[in-house]
């Protein structure tokens, strides 16, 4: 039982609910979104329950700075890092933030789009 088990994302980074992981270390896990948006749409997200940015606090700087690492690394690793991505957070209801614990969306693998468009 996880300290948020009526958290999906927590589940899943506590091993509870099964997953594929494409990284995992101490603090971080990362894996397929299954609504994928894109050929390429992994999520990465810190085992911390942190609801989202707007609650991440000075002690997190270090694990969200990691994630951005990670993030570039696992688009090398999935043959996007030529082509190109985007690493996105979702904040609270304007956004559409649906899973209220903080994760990144690596989006690859297509032409994007300006940001501006969307
Ligand atoms: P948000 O809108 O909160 O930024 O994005 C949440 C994302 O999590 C969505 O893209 C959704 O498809 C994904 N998601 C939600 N629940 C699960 C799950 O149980 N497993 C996986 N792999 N992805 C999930
Ligand atoms: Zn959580």
């Amino acid at each position: 039982m996880t300290e948020h088990s009526d958290c999906i994302f927590c589940r899943i980074a506590g091993g509870e609910i099964p997953c594929d992981f494409l990284y995992a270390d101490e603090q971080i896990v990362a894996f397929n979104d299954m609504h994928p948006q894109a050929p390429v749409h992994i999520l990465i997200i810190p085992k911390k329950h942190i609801p989202s940015l707007a609650e991440m606090s000075e002690e997190d700087i270090a694990l969200v700075g990691r994630i951005n690492l990670v993030a570039a690394q696992l688009a090398e690793a999935v043959g996007i890092g030529k082509s190109g991505y985007r690493l996105i957070s979702n904040c609270r209801a304007d956004s559409g933030q649906e899973v209220p614990h903080l994760h990144y969306h690596l989006l690859g693998g297509r032409y994007l789009g300006a940001f501006t468009q969307q």
